[in-house]
């Protein structure tokens, strides 16, 4: 890279950190700000009765959140639609600057000039590629991840840590992302007629192999993972562990607060890695019922083998993506690759125009992407209930991930942008749900 074009980027950069610290002793929301009350009552017309009724029931649920913080949480949600498309264009932008300056290339030739041997000039030249469009892609990182968090109160790392861990992001990019491109390349030169479906297959593979070990060696890098000690939390939860068949012996504890506000938790792995994990924020702010409901909706995933089924799902739009790559790639090269100075697919200065068409495929593929997931989503919550017995705690749990989505779509905005059901229809399937088994409730009043 010319020395005058690293110097306007450095320059650039300066300016943005400048702007960044002026900025972060102004956020506009201190991390509770956006907060509903740790415990979300049982509204009257949900309390078990003769006459209850799962939509009076649901209005009144929703009608406790205050409608300044529907307006907050709607504002994040629909700007997070905005930066589908930001993100999209901003990445095709710096795709093309790399290109038409023949910046590729000279990342290329210098990664030559260290060495020929393939696999370590692949990785010499991700290392310069990786560094140069994370500085690129700065100003938009900073603005997505931590302006626009801290704006809706939902951040709450002040500017050194959060930059301490795009840090350490880097560096697993570095090492897990030099991995897959060496790998990639070394199928596209050994097949250049098949690579696109050998690759779909080593791309799957490439990701579960990082499904199996994020929360064993890659989470710890950013939070602390314990196990949690508590009895009065992990015997309930094992004990539905054990009755929906799961083979859990131990839950663990993750300290999400370090970063957000955020309440979540999850089951990954397979067999023996398996794990059931709750973030400290569900903890601390869930009651009972709703860690139970929430346990209940992850153990659907698992027991419902969602895990395989995305494998599959993925396999296929990878294929699809590589198929996609293999034609597209070949179309561009011909108009414009003696202009690029990229030589063919097997050329490493050919990632920006990878990255480009893969990024313009899930741009497309989102509403498909949303829809797959959201489907397993109804799913674990149908699951959920029938494990947890808990409709109460899924409608405060839905109203407690509302701090950070919509809770009230209109039907083709939830069919496009929604990865979960609405929280609307979360709590109507929890209120259906307690209508239709009422027994359960009315002998406990
Ligand atoms: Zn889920």
């Amino acid at each position: 890279m010319p020395s005058r074009t690293g110097l306007a980027v450095a320059l650039f950069c300066a300016i943005f950190f400048y702007a960044v610290f002026c900025a972060s002793s102004a956020l506009a929301q201190p991390p509770d700000a956006n907060q509903m009350p740790s415990v979300i009552q049982v509204p009257a017309e949900a309390q078990p009765s003769p006459h209850f009724d799962a939509t009076a029931a649901t209005n009144a649920y929703l009608a406790q959140i205050p409608a300044d913080k529907t307006a907050r949480s709607d504002a994040y949600f629909e700007g997070g639609y905005w930066m589908i498309l930001w993100d999209f264009l901003y990445g095709a932008a710096i795709a093309l600057l790399l290109l038409n300056l023949r910046w590729s290339a000279r990342m290329r030739d210098l990664a030559e000039r260290v060495t020929r041997f393939k696999p370590v000039h692949t990785f010499v030249y991700w290392l310069q590629y990786l560094i140069l469009t994370s500085i690129l892609m700065f100003p938009l990182t900073g603005y997505e991840n931590y302006f626009r968090e801290h704006k809706y109160g939902l951040a709450t790392q002040t500017f050194g840590p959060w930059m301490g861990d795009q840090l350490k992001w880097l560096g697993v990019g570095l090492v897990l992302g030099g991995a897959a491109v060496m790998l990639l390349f070394g199928v596209v030169r050994r097949l250049p007629r098949t690579w696109w479906i050998w690759g779909a297959v080593v791309a799957t593979l490439f990701s579960i192999f990082i499904m199996l070990i994020g929360p064993v060696y890659i989470w710890p890098i950013f939070n602390k993972v314990t196990r949690l000690d508590d009895p009065k939390i992990v015997g309930p939860i094992l004990s539905m562990a054990r009755a929906n068949g799961i083979p859990a012996k131990e839950v663990y504890e993750i300290d999400a607060s370090r970063q957000t506000t955020r309440i979540s938790a999850n089951v990954s792995g397979f067999a023996n890695t398996m794990r059931i994990t709750l973030n400290d924020n569900l903890l601390r702010r869930g009651s009972p019922e709703e860690i139970q409901a929430v346990m209940g909706h992850e153990m659907g995933h698992y027991v419902m083998h969602h895990i395989y089924n995305s494998i599959m799902f993925d396999l296929i739009e990878m294929v699809l993506m590589f198929a996609y790559l293999y034609y597209g790639l070949g179309w561009a090269l011909k108009r414009w690759g003696e202009k690029w100075k990229i030589r063919g697919v097997g050329d490493t200065a050919v990632l920006p125009l990878v990255v480009l068409l893969a990024s313009s495929f899930s741009f497309v593929f989102t509403p498909i992407d949303n829809t797959a997931t959201r489907m397993q989503e109804i799913e674990a919550d149908m699951y959920g209930l029938n494990a947890s017995r808990q409709p109460d705690g899924e409608a405060q749990a839905d109203i407690h991930l509302g701090e950070y989505r919509k809770m009230n779509p209109g039907p083709i905005e939830e069919f496009i942008f929604f990865d979960h059901p609405s929280g609307r229809n979360r709590i109507y399937a929890a209120m259906r749900w307690k209508a239709e088994n009422l027994q359960l409730f009315i002998g406990q009043q």
